[in-house]
């Protein structure tokens, strides 16, 4: 899927940033410092008004498919929470170069942070793969780390994804509705690490959310950071039902198989997770 014009602005485009920020933030999924988002944009846009301050840097993930894309992304150390109010203070633009390898970093003059977030290699790399395969003229990913889907990651039973999947989906039938595919889990990976970049490339090609086990989550969206906010929610939401299940001895009886069929047939959701 791709963004028809007219376009949202530079102005808009940091607005949903800043909102998906607010919301994570209150649903108590980027803890401090914690969490990162970044939009990937594939028209051309002037951000230099926005952004003045520019220098060279090299990026930490080659990425030929995004040549002359704006990424904006937020900057490392800094509070998701803090974006509605000043979201150009705490974000950067980077123009991705022609060979893929280099890029121009543009700060608002006395910005507050050196560098983009640390995560934004497996950022980059989750926006290349989805440009490549599905020709996206926009892409949002963000990390947060929602506290009972990262809680349930520490139950080795729970890392089976056919097992997530099964005890998530049985709250509520916006779950379903909303994650046609399920969450994707990985083990716990070193954080930053190009082995977690690779998995987690590999798993959003299957799923919008991905599990970083015993350390949060990534979701991505072709259409807005608010949707990808959407999505950790929905997919926290879930967990949040599963851990109360859990603390009250299992008493609830979930959705069946049956009345997901019945949500599935009459919303038209494509699934294979009911089998
Ligand atoms: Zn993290």
């Amino acid at each position: 899927m791709s963004l028809s014009s007219p376009y949202p602005d530079l102005d808009e485009l940091l607005a949903t940033v800043g909102e998906a920020g607010q919301r994570l933030s209150e649903i108590n999924a980027s803890e401090g410092a914690a969490g990162n988002i970044s939009i990937c944009i594939g028209w051309p846009m002037e951000v230099r008004r926005r952004f003045p301050v520019c220098r060279s840097i090299k990026l930490p993930h080659v990425v030929p498919a995004l040549a002359g894309h704006v990424v904006l992304v937020t900057g490392s150390g800094r509070r998701l929470r803090d974006i509605p109010a000043d979201p150009a203070r705490n974000l950067c633009a980077v123009i991705v170069g022609e060979d893929g390898e280099s890029g121009w970093m543009h700060t608002v003059p006395g910005a507050i942070f050196e560098n983009p977030t640390s995560e934004f290699n497996s950022h980059l790399a989750v926006h290349a793969d989805q440009v490549e395969r599905s020709g996206t003229n926009f892409h949002a990913v963000i990390h947060a780390q929602p506290p009972h889907l990262t809680y349930l990651s520490h139950i080795p039973e729970y890392r089976d994804e056919a097992v997530l999947n099964r005890r998530l989906l049985r709250w509520e039938p916006e779950t379903i509705v909303n994650l046609p595919r399920g969450l994707g889990v990985l083990p716990f990976i070193l954080p930053g690490s190009p082995a977690l970049m690779q998995a987690t490339i590999a798993s959003l090609r299957a799923h919008r959310v991905v599990i970083w086990s015993k350390h949060g989550v990534m979701a991505r969206s072709d259409v807005s950071a608010t949707r990808a906010a959407d999505r950790v929610e929905y997919a926290e939401t879930a967990a949040r039902y599963e851990y109360m299940d859990l603390v009250n001895h299992q008493r609830a009886e979930g959705l069946t198989r049956e009345e997901l069929h019945a949500v599935v047939d009459a919303f038209g959701i494509e699934t294979e997770l009911l089998g």
